[in-house]
C-alpha cells in the first residue's frame, strides 16, 4: 500500500517567507494536469499492481488549476493506483483560489478532506508576510467548503511571524477553533534565505520575534489547542479525535509514496531495496521529459540499511506517539534499543523520554522541544561494530 503525492507548482502570487517550488501561474500550468496523467501511466509501468491508501494534491495553491482538471487527474490516478476503500484524498487550497462551485467539483470528484492556508487571522500580519488573502477571503472558503460537504477540513497557522506578538498568535487560534475543522496545524515561520522576508530582515527592515517569545508563543498555542480537543500528534499537528492526517503519518512512519510533478519526491522499496528519488524540480524541464514519453525522474539515491533506521527515528519521533518497539523489530529485524543504546540512555538521563507506554520509544513535550538535538545523538551512531562479524 502506497501514499501518492502530487505537486502542483503554482500560486496567485509568491508569499514573502515562501522557498517552495512554486511560481506564479503561467501559461505552462494549462498542460500541467495532462503530463500528470502522462507521469501517472509511466509510473505506473513502473510500479504495477500498487494500491494507495492516501493522497494528496499539494504546492503550491493546487485549487489555481480548474477543478475539473485536477479530478480528472484524480481519476487517472485511481486507475493506475487503485485507491483503497475510503482512502483519504486531500487537497490543498488557499483562500481566494476556490470558488463555491469549484470546492462542490472538488468533493464529487473525489477529494475528502481540504486542507486551507490560513496563517493567520490578522490581516495586518497577512498583509506583512505577502498573503493575498484577507481573514474575510478564508472565512467565505471555509463555509464554502463545509457547504460543498466537506467533513474534514485542516488549517494552517503560522507562529513567529514579523510583527505578532503571542495575543495576535492566540487570538488566531480561537478564531479558528471556534469554527471547529477537525485539524489544525500550527507552524512556526522558517527564515529562508533568497526570501524577500529573509532579505528584510537581513537588511533590518523586518524583524522577526526573539526565539524566547516564539517558543512561548508556541507552547500557550499547545495549551490551548489541547485543551480545545486538538490532541497534538506531531510536533506541529493537532487533530480531534480520529481526524490525524494519515497521508502524513505515512511520512512520519517512513512508509512509501511516490510524487508526481515538477520537483515531487519518491520514496520507494523495489526488490527489497529503498530508493528515494525526486523529479525535475524546473517545470519546464519536466514537462518536455513527460511529452517525450520519459520518466520525469533527475536524482535517484539508494538509502541503506542504516540510513533508513535513522531515518525512522528521525521521522518517527516527530509523532508524540513515538516509535513502536515491535514495528522496528519487523521493519529491521533488530531492536531499536539495541540499535542505539547510547543516544536512547543520554536522553534518558536528561529527562527528554515520556516512558509510560513501555511499547514505544517516545519523546515527553520537553524531548519535542529539543527533538534536533535528540537527533544528534542518534546521528552520532557508528554502525561499524555492527558490520563486524
Ligand atoms: S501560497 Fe504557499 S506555496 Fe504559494 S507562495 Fe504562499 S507559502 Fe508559497
Amino acid at each position: 500500500m502506497i501514499a501518492l503525492y502530487f505537486h502542483i507548482p503554482y500560486c496567485l502570487r509568491k508569499c514573502r517567507y515562501c522557498d517552495f517550488c512554486s511560481v506564479t501561474v503561467d501559461e505552462t500550468a494549462n498542460r500541467y494536469c495532462d503530463a500528470l496523467a502522462r507521469e501517472l501511466s509511466l509510473r505506473a509501468e513502473q510500479y504495477p499492481m500498487e494500491r494507495t491508501a492516501t493522497v494528496f494534491f499539494g504546492g503550491g495553491t493546487p485549487t489555481v488549476l480548474p477543478s475539473d482538471a485536477l479530478c480528472r487527474v484524480l481519476d487517472q490516478a485511481n486507475r493506475y493506483f487503485p485507491f483503497e476503500k475510503n482512502a483519504e484524498i486531500s487537497i490543498e487550497c488557499n483562500p481566494k483560489t476556490a470558488s463555491q462551485k469549484e470546492l462542490a467539483d472538488l468533493r464529487r470528484g473525489g477529494f475528502n478532506r481540504l486542507s486551507i492556508g490560513l496563517q493567520s487571522t490578522s490581516d495586518r500580519l497577512l498583509k506583512r508576510i505577502g498573503r493575498v488573502h484577507s481573514y474575510n477571503d478564508f472565512l467565505q472558503t471555509f463555509s464554502f467548503a463545509h457547504e460543498s460537504g466537506f467533513g474534514n477540513i485542516n488549517v494552517d497557522l503560522m507562529h513567529g511571524l514579523p510583527g505578532q506578538t503571542a495575543e495576535d498568535y492566540l487570538s488566531s487560534i480561537e478564531n479558528v477553533i471556534a469554527l471547529s475543522p477537525e485539524h489544525i496545524s500550527a507552524y512556526s515561520l522558517i527564515l529562508e534565505e533568497d526570501t524577500p522576508l529573509f532579505d528584510d530582515v537581513a537588511n533590518g527592515i523586518e524583524k522577526l520575534p526573539e526565539e524566547d517569545a516564539v517558543a512561548d508563543m508556541q507552547d500557550a498555542g499547545i495549551d490551548l489547542l489541547e485543551s480545545n480537543g486538538y490532541r497534538r500528534y506531531e510536533v506541529s499537528n493537532f487533530a480531534k479525535a480520529g481526524y490525524e492526517c494519515q497521508h502524513n503519518l505515512t511520512y512520519w512512519n517512513n512508509a512509501p509514496y511516490l510524487g508526481f510533478g515538477a520537483a515531487a519526491h519518491s520514496s520507494m522499496s523495489e526488490n527489497g531495496k529503498w530508493y528515494r528519488f525526486s523529479n525535475q524540480a524546473s517545470i519546464q524541464a519536466y514537462l518536455r521529459k513527460v511529452d517525450h514519453g520519459k520518466v520525469p525522474e533527475a536524482e535517484r539515491i539508494l538509502i541503506n540499511t542504516f540510513e533508513q533506521m535513522f531515518e525512522t527515528i528521525m521521522l518517527g519521533l516527530r509523532k508524540t506517539e513515538g516509535i513502536s518497539y515491535e514495528s522496528f523489530q519487523k521493519r529491521f529485524g533488530c531492536d531499536v534499543r539495541e540499535i542505539y543504546p547510547e543516544a536512547i540512555d543520554k536522553n534518558r538521563r536528561n529527562g527528554l523520554w515520556d516512558e509510560r507506554n513501555p511499547e514505544f520509544l517516545r519523546l515527553n513535550r520537553r524531548g519535542m522541544d529539543l527533538l534536533n538535538s535528540v537527533l544528534c545523538d542518534f546521528q552520532e551512531r557508528n554502525y561499524w561494530d555492527l558490520l563486524r562479524p
